[in-house]
C-alpha cells in the first residue's frame, strides 16, 4: 500500500512548514489529483493511522478531489476520464496532462496558542 508511505511524507512536511509545537496542527487539507493515482479511501484510512503515530489524533484532514485536465496537440482542453482516452475533438493521443496528476498539500492550519 504505498499510500502509508505518501502519508508519512505528507504528514512530515506539514510539521516542518509549520515550526510551531506540532500538537497545535488543527488540519490538514490535501489536494487529490483524478490521475494521482492514490485512492482516496485509503489515503484517508493511513493519514489516520500517521497521525496518530505522530501524537496528532485529533488532526482533521480535508480532501479535495481535482479534476484531471489534459491538453491535446490539437489545440483541444478537456478532462480525461483516464489516462488512456483519446481527445474527444480528433480521437488523437498527442496530448499531455496539465492537472489532476498530482497529490498536493493545500494548506496546514495550525492553531492560535491562547485559544
Ligand atoms: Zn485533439
Amino acid at each position: 500500500m504505498h499510500e502509508l508511505a505518501l502519508c508519512q511524507d505528507i504528514v512530515r512536511t506539514a510539521l516542518d512548514a509549520v515550526e510551531v509545537r506540532s500538537s497545535a496542527v488543527v488540519s490538514i487539507a490535501l489536494e487529490v489529483g483524478a490521475l494521482s493515482s492514490v485512492n482516496m479511501e485509503a489515503l484517508e484510512f493511513c493519514m489516520r493511522i500517521v497521525l496518530d503515530q505522530e501524537g496528532l489524533p485529533h488532526t482533521r484532514v480535508e480532501m479535495t478531489p481535482v479534476p484531471a485536465r489534459a491538453r491535446c496537440g490539437c489545440g483541444a482542453e478537456y478532462e480525461p476520464e483516464d489516462v488512456f482516452g483519446p481527445c474527444p475533438e480528433c480521437e488523437g493521443f498527442d496530448r499531455e496532462f496539465i492537472g489532476g496528476t498530482d497529490l498536493t498539500i493545500r494548506h496546514v492550519e495550525v492553531a492560535d496558542e491562547q485559544s
